[in-house]
């Protein structure tokens, strides 16, 4: 048998005629950028995520370069990010010519909450939780310390949509709260696209015209703006992946919920969830000493995995001018050696995920 990691074309084909609709909707309107398509979006998913503004944008990485610049945070200032994430959560804040200050990995493989006070000067300015794999962080730690401090919070919510930490929805805690739809991610689009939440009104304001070159109105540049727009293509399809996404972390979750109860391998550690959070499961990510001999096992026997992710951020040769050293975070070190990610997506076959498990009992 033969499992691919993940198949793109059996997620589209659940709400095929949907997406196709909203699509053909959008090219026969003759509006392509910055339309009722985007404002609708917009308006849903805010009102989905329980915050007042939601601001559509190119990509995650654009989310997160803007929420930066947004809140005036560049040279000469320090944030807070995990060790083990995604480098574009990284990109965001070098972007910017500010400063990654790295925080250690938990036991729950998300940025340590415990670690976070010892790291703060009196640079920093923001603290950027990633909620990784899809798990909610510790959100109460981190929004406590940011009080006590005075600091920003940007949530990276770029594989957790729909997620939360005691009831509130991740990307609702913080100053800002950064996604992206890149077309695997919890909610995907059919292309690049990327959006900012946020409470604050003036804040929301300003994301709008830097987006769109600085201006409010056309001609009138108030401010050194970027081209980052969410086109009406993508702002209708992912209004349908809106209305189905609750179904597909369900869905995710199911097979999360068969790997975590049928998997029973001494040689694999499963992932843990926090108490208090919860986890929408966009990648299921094991730990193996032996990942490698994994890896291809699995291979052999017809089961594609990736390696989320096989070099930590503060190690990679863009960054190699802040001078880490590959064990300077032990746990993120250890994660980026022994993290192995099983294939789980709507509309995964059954058979697919009862043949995963076989070949995860057989590694020996
Ligand atoms: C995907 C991802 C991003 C970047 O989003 P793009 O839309 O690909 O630019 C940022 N952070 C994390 C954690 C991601 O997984």
């Amino acid at each position: 048998m033969k499992v691919e990691y993940t198949v793109l074309k059996r997620n589209f084909r659940l709400y095929q005629s949907e997406y196709e609709e909203a699509a053909l909707r959008v090219l026969r309107s003759g509006w392509y950028i910055l339309g009722p398509e985007l404002e609708a979006f917009e308006s849903e998913f805010a009102a989905y995520m329980g915050v007042r503004h939601c601001i559509g944008v190119n990509s995650g990485t654009d989310a997160l370069i803007l929420a930066l610049r947004a809140l005036d945070i560049g040279e000469g200032d320090e944030v807070i990010v995990p060790a083990s994430t995604y480098i574009a959560s990284v990109m965001g804040i070098t972007e910017n010519g500010a400063m990654p200050v790295f925080a250690d990995t938990d036991e729950f493989l998300l940025m340590d909450t415990d670690k976070l006070e010892g790291l703060i000067t009196e640079k920093t300015k923001a603290i950027l939780p990633v909620h990784l794999y899809g798990q909610a962080c510790k959100m109460d730690a981190v929004m406590k310390l940011a009080e006590k401090y005075n600091l920003y919070v940007i949530e990276d919510c770029a594989q957790s949509h729909g997620a939360e930490y005691n009831g509130q929805k991740t990307g609702a805690f913080g100053t800002i709260g950064c996604f992206s739809f890149y077309p695997t991610k919890p909610l995907g689009a059919l292309g690049d696209a990327g959006a900012l939440l946020t409470n604050d009104d003036k804040l929301a304001e300003k994301l709008k015209m830097l987006r769109n070159y600085g201006s409010r109105e056309k001609y009138h540049n108030e401010m050194n703006g970027v081209n980052s727009r969410m086109d009406e293509v993508q702002a209708a399809c992912l209004r349908v992946g809106i209305r189905h996404l609750d179904e597909g972390s369900r869905e995710r979750q199911r097979i999360a919920g068969r790997y975590l109860s049928e998997i029973r391998n001494g040689a694999v550690k499963l992932p843990m969830i926090r108490i208090g959070a919860s986890h929408v499961f966009h990648l299921f990510p094991v730990l193996c000493e032996e990942r490698d001999r994994l890896q291809r096992f699995l291979a052999d026997k017809g089961v594609k995995t990736q390696v989320h992710y096989p070099i930590p951020p503060y190690a990679a040769e863009c960054y190699a001018y802040l001078g880490h050293e590959w064990n300077e975070y032990p746990a993120a070190a250890k994660l980026a050696m022994t993290e192995l990610s099983l294939p789980i997506y709507a509309g995964m076959p059954e058979d697919e995920i009862d043949y995963v498990i076989e070949c995860m009992n057989a590694f020996q």
